[in-house]
């Protein structure tokens, strides 16, 4: 489809702090490749974003630049069909950013949800840097700077978007016209996947993941330690599926729905050991992350290419940034020459 003004328009990006994994590929990824076919998207790498909690290591974050790219190329997101762009190289985003502090207050901030869990996991308290708290206002500048319609994410960001809704409203009525557009989440029916861990998400900062570029033998190593049903001791004692993340993990990825649901019925009805489960867990990882995995293989091979392909989406990015700066500039009065 080529780009028109009527086109619906896609933002999303992840913080480079390390690989990405299942969770976010059932959050965010799947989507993302599904919806570039008929949307503009833009997905950004959220380098400057990272830093508001790893000032201490910019060297990981800037390592991840490349490794997150490569991860979207392995899992079938097409440059020609999706920009992808650092943030960082975008200044119109820290600009808007500044304007849109004076439209939050630090009360509504602190109320947000995902950032009060975030604070609670990283034991931050009152030391919470600054750039870290007021990130919603960051969100809110990326999403509105390319006016995306559709955000495609997990659960845990509603809140950010329902902020960054907050913003653009108010943002439009100070200015008297929509020169802000609002936006949609767009969250999967799995809108959060569990850690290994059975920790309700899986996340690179709880260590509870399982990369998409892992090798067969950690996919392996991963699937063993996956938290089932501590109930569960003898084959024959019946299982429970709640909180199961062998159970969990399957509804995510395997494509044999009917065999699935047979399996659930015996686990629950006893008589179904979790070794068994575990294997088939093993068997539909390594289906589906062996061609990402290969695939990443290929991309990484010329990492020359991989940020060629980055410079270039920024660029474009940027053009688009610029053009919805200027128009919030002049609604505030800070056009002069
Ligand atoms: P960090 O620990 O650095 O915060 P993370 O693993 O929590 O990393 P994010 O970069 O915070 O991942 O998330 C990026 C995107 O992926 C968001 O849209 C988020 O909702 C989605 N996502 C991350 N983890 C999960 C998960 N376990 N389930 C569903 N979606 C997820
Ligand atoms: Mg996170």
């Amino acid at each position: 489809m080529t780009a028109s003004t009527t086109q619906q328009i896609i933002l999303t990006g992840d913080r480079p702090t390390g690989p990405l994994h299942l969770g976010h590929f059932v959050g965010s990824l799947r989507n993302r490749v599904a919806y570039q076919h008929d949307y503009r998207q833009y997905i950004m790498l959220a380098d400057a974003q990272a830093l508001t909690d790893n000032m201490e290591d910019t060297g990981k974050v800037h390592r991840n630049v490349v490794e997150v790219a490569l991860d979207y190329l392995a899992v079938g997101i097409d440059p020609a069909k999706s920009t992808i762009f650092i943030q960082s190289q975008v200044p119109e985003l820290a600009e808007l950013t500044f304007y849109y502090l004076n439209l939050v207050t630090v009360a509504r901030l602190e109320r947000n949800p995902t950032v009060k869990e975030e604070i609670r996991l990283r034991g931050f308290e009152r030391d919470i840097p600054a750039g870290f708290l007021t990130y919603p206002a960051s969100q809110a500048a990326d999403i509105t700077a390319f006016k995306a319609h559709v955000v495609p994410v997990g659960e845990d960001q509603i809140p950010m978007i329902e902020q960054a809704n907050e913003i653009v409203r108010r943002f439009n009525r100070l200015a008297g016209r929509d020169i802000l557009v609002e936006c949609k989440a767009l969250v999967p029916e799995i809108g959060r996947l569990p850690g290994t861990d059975g920790k309700a998400k899986m996340s690179k900062s709880l260590g509870n993941t399982i990369n998409l570029g892992a090798s067969e033998a950690e996919i392996r190593a991963a699937v063993k330690m996956v938290y089932t049903d501590p109930l569960h001791l003898r084959v024959e004692d019946p299982g429970h599926l709640e909180g199961n993340v062998a159970f969990l993990y399957l509804d995510a990825f395997d494509p044999d729905k009917a065999a699935l649901a047979e399996m659930k019925a015996h686990y629950v009805r006893g008589g179904l050991g979790d070794s068994v489960v575990k294997k088939r867990l093993d068997l539909v990882l390594q289906e589906l992350l062996a061609p990402i995995r290969a695939r990443r293989e290929e991309f990484a091979k010329d990492r020359g290419q991989v940020m060629q392909m980055l410079k270039e989406g920024t660029m474009v990015a940027r053009e688009t940034a610029a053009k919805t700066l200027d128009e919030v500039r002049a609604a505030l009065g800070l056009s002069y020459f």
